[in-house]
This record gives structure tokens, sequence and C-alpha cells, in this order.
């Protein structure tokens, strides 16, 4: 008996000692499955291109807009939505924009705005986005008026943080005249700042060599906003320089990614940026621009201040570099 129970009681101990360590592992498991979802703070890594992609078409698209001088940060699910993003595709239907080359600038809006879209989806799953169209249909339009008026609309209706209205320039007259033009409230330091992360992101890739930021109350869907607001000129479609880009559909996916991920970095970057609060005196004093006159307005405003620049007596914009194949307008 007493020869028989000693190996019975080594197999006892062995199989607590296996039980122990098999305690040990799947406790360890559930407490580093805890930990990873709850702990995880925002990490980031390099371009998600470079990754393994389950989804083939996205990384496809992701590849076309790689550059190595912007590090795009890709944001972990924070199972909460830090801002709403309404993305503008300006024109679009019976109104076409500006026409280059029968080139419409409601098509180049549409394609970039959704690229922006498509990028700051696969970018930041913690940004709600929204987009007063996805498609050339415009059912709300019944005249010029009746247009702004529903895009404005929406950025109550979709509980807006962020609004960008996204257009091409034209200016026929000069066809020297390239660059970004953003339009944006002369109190809104947070929309300057997102809008200088933006324009800092499309210079660095080489996209425009230069943008100007307009900030006088002038344009209805940037004036009446409740929210931080900006309506950006992407280029000119009459220059050539800047209609190579606006109409390349590589070049669209580069400055689609380059323009969401600075929103999406600064949003990230600024949880706590206070609200836009609008000026009282401006609900008087606005101006019903129409798009057509705001490019217009846009394209001489850019004209003036590359005037300015091609005079080395004007007083200069740090941030703004001289592109030496601008020549000074007539
Ligand atoms: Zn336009």
């Amino acid at each position: 008996m007493a020869k028989n129970s000693s190996p019975n009681l080594k197999n006892i101990k062995m199989i607590a000692v296996l039980y122990t360590i098999g305690l040990c592992v799947v406790s360890f498991v559930i407490y580093g499955t805890l930990f990873t979802r709850t702990y995880t703070p925002i990490t980031t890594k390099d371009d998600p291109a470079a990754e393994s992609d389950p989804n083939p078409a996205a990384s496809s698209n992701a590849s076309a807009a790689d550059d190595d001088s912007i590090t795009y940060k890709t944001y972990k699910d924070q199972h909460e939505i830090v801002a709403t993003v309404l993305l503008d595709a300006g024109h679009g239907g019976i109104d076409g924009g500006n026409v280059t080359n029968d080139v419409l600038e409601k098509d180049l809006n549409l394609s970039i705005t959704n690229k922006v879209a498509q990028y700051l989806k696969e970018l930041n799953p913690n940004i709600d986005i929204k987009l007063t169209r996805s498609t050339d249909e415009t059912p709300w339009f019944e005249s010029e008026e009746a247009d702004l008026n529903y895009r404005q609309e929406q950025q109550t209706t979709q509980n807006a943080d962020y609004f960008f209205s996204i257009h091409c320039n034209a200016l026929p007259e000069d066809t020297t005249v390239e660059g970004m033009v953003f339009f944006v409230n002369p109190t809104d330091t947070v929309m300057k700042d997102l809008a200088n992360k933006i324009g800092d992101n499309l210079t660095s890739i080489g996209w425009t060599q230069n943008y100007s930021i307009i900030d006088n109350q002038l344009y209805q869907l940037v004036t009446l906003s409740d929210i931080h607001s900006t309506l950006v000129e992407l280029g000119f479609m009459t220059n050539a320089f800047d209609f190579q880009k606006l109409t390349d559909p590589n070049e669209q996916d580069k400055a689609a990614k380059a323009i969401a991920a600075a929103i999406s970095d600064y949003i990230m970057e600024n949880p706590d940026a206070p609200e836009y609060v609008k000026p009282s005196e401006q609900n008087s004093s606005v101006s019903h621009a129409p798009q057509a006159s705001i490019d217009s307005y846009a394209a001489q405003h850019a004209q003036q201040s590359q005037q300015q620049a091609a005079d080395p007596n004007a007083s200069q914009n740090p941030e703004t570099a001289q592109d030496p194949n601008v020549q000074p307008a007539q």
C-alpha cells in the first residue's frame, strides 16, 4: 500500500502544479487583455500603408499617397467620438464652378473631398465624418442662396465641430498665380492654426509653393458659422503647375491624405480647443457672396499677395515660401 500510494501522491502533486501554472497563464492572458483594452494610450505608427492592411483597396489607395515628408499617425479606436467634421465639396449638380480645359471645379472638389473623408476615416476612427454631398447630386439646389443656406444648415443639423468647404480657384487673366487660399473668421484662432497646419502639410509635399489666410468676414458659410469653419481654395485651375496637381488622381490622393492628417492630428493634439464663439455683430454685416464671387475674390487676393511677395520691400509672411517660378503679375 505504501509503495502504491507514493506514485499516486506524485501524480496528485504534479496535477496540482500543472493546475496552478494553468491558472497563472489564464489569469495573465485575461489581465493582459483587460489591460490592453482599458489602458493602452493613443499610439502612433508610421504610414498605415506600410502595414499589412486587411482591406486591399484601402491599402492600395494609401500607397498612392505615400510621402516621406509627413509622418502619418494612425489613432486607436477610443470608442468615443472626439469631434465631428463636416466636409463640403464646393458646387455640384448644375453649378459646375470654375471651368478650365473642360474640367469642372465641382468634379475636382468632389473627388478630393471624398478622398479626404476616406483618409480621415483610415487615420482616425475617433472622428465622426459628415459630408454635404458625396456625389454630383444636389437635390436642394434651387438657387445659389438656397444652396448656401442648405450647406450652412448642415453645420447645425449634423452637429459638426469643424467645417471645411473645399474649392479650386481660377484666374484666367493671370495664369502665373498659384497656391492655396483659406478663408477663416478673424477671431477663430483655432481654425487659423488648423489652416496653417493644412497649408504646411501640403507645402511640405510640394503640392503648392505658398498659401495665404484671409480673415475678413466675406463668405456666408464661414462668416455665419457657429463652428470652426474654413473655405479653402486648394489651387488655381488656370495655373499649369496647380492644374496638374489638382487633376492627377495620385496627387489628389497625396493632398487628401496630407489634409486628413492635419485635421486628425490637430483634433487629437487639441482636445480642449475652445469652441468658436461667433461675434454677435457679424449677424448684421454678413455678405451673402455667391460661391463664384468668393472664388474670384480669392483669386484676386492671391494675385495681390504674390505681387507683394515678389516685391522685396513688401512685408513677408515667414510661413509663406515664395515660389521662384511665380513672376510679378502685370
Ligand atoms: Zn468654388
